[in-house]
């Protein structure tokens, strides 16, 4: 269904894991594709030769979302190439994991960077341009650590659970802009970011899901799109899971 034709979507780390999962999902409803990456230009080409193999117009766009000159350099260029987002999807995260009394400023305040404060300015930026459209898309990837905790990751779990937080005020401040913001929290997922856990640790993941599996990337990704599409008009300030039954909020 090319329910997505005309529009275009920018997706933060999209070249890689969720986020290219994301990105081909859009492409496949019509959309045409920004996507971000922060420095692996390889992925991020094969991501976008895959994506034009879908039949829609795809560039890479690198970027430290973190920094606010190379998110504005970015948008800038965005609009340049396709002339305006309708579609904003806040991918990119990292983790840093160290238990609370271990952790150092410096990796506190760079998950805070990327995880949070980053998403928050590129939407700040994005919605100069999508509030003219009376249209528009805004989707949050947080994560079922923002809304259960994790061992060991109290600075993820802070971007995670403040991006839901986020999703619910800025959904009511731009309802009336034809604007919806919704979130996405997946459970395990199996990416990159994921292959670094101990297998010990995802044994036990397997055995406190009900669907008793890590998910795959396609499946968030599938939510992501709907929440992207026309479909989806009058749910806004929403978090859908995406995470085997683990949480069930
Ligand atoms: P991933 O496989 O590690 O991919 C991360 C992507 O983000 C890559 O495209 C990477 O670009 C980009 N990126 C990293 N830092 C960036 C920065 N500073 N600026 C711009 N782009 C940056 O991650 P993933 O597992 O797909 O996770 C995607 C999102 O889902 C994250 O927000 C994560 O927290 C969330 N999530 C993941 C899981 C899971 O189980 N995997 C579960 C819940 C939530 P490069 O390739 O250039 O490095």
């Amino acid at each position: 269904m090319s329910t997505l034709k005309g529009k275009v979507a920018l997706v933060t780390g999209g070249s890689r894991g969720i986020g290219r999962a994301i990105s081909l999902a859009l492409a496949e409803s019509g959309a045409d594709l920004a996507v971000n990456y922060a420095g692996n230009h390889d992925r991020a080409e094969e991501t976008c030769r895959m994506l034009r193999d879908k039949g829609v117009r795809a560039d890479k766009y690198a970027a430290n979302i973190a920094n606010d000159d190379e998110n504005h350099q970015m948008i800038a260029k965005v609009i340049a190439d396709f002339g305006h987002i309708d579609i904003l999807v806040n991918n990119a995260g990292i983790t840093r994991d160290k238990t609370f009394t271990k952790m150092t400023p410096e990796i506190w305040h760079e998950v805070l960077g990327v995880n949070l404060t980053g998403p928050a300015m590129v939407t700040h930026e994005v919605l100069k341009g999508m509030m003219p459209l009376g249209w528009g898309r805004i989707v949050f990837i947080t994560s079922i650590v923002g809304q259960v905790g994790n061992f060991g990751q109290s600075n993820y779990a802070v971007t995670k659970g403040g991006l839901i937080a986020f999703t619910k005020t800025l959904a009511r401040e731009v309802a009336r802009k034809g604007i919806t913001v919704n979130a996405v929290a997946p459970g395990f997922i199996e990416t990159d970011m994921t292959s670094a856990v101990p297998e010990a640790a995802l044994e036990q993941v397997r055995a406190n899901t009900p669907i008793g599996r890590l998910g795959r990337p396609e499946e968030v990704a599938e939510a992501v799109r709907f929440l992207c599409s026309p479909l989806s008009s009058y749910i806004t300030g929403e978090v859908i899971n995406v995470n085997g039954g683990m949480f069930m909020g």
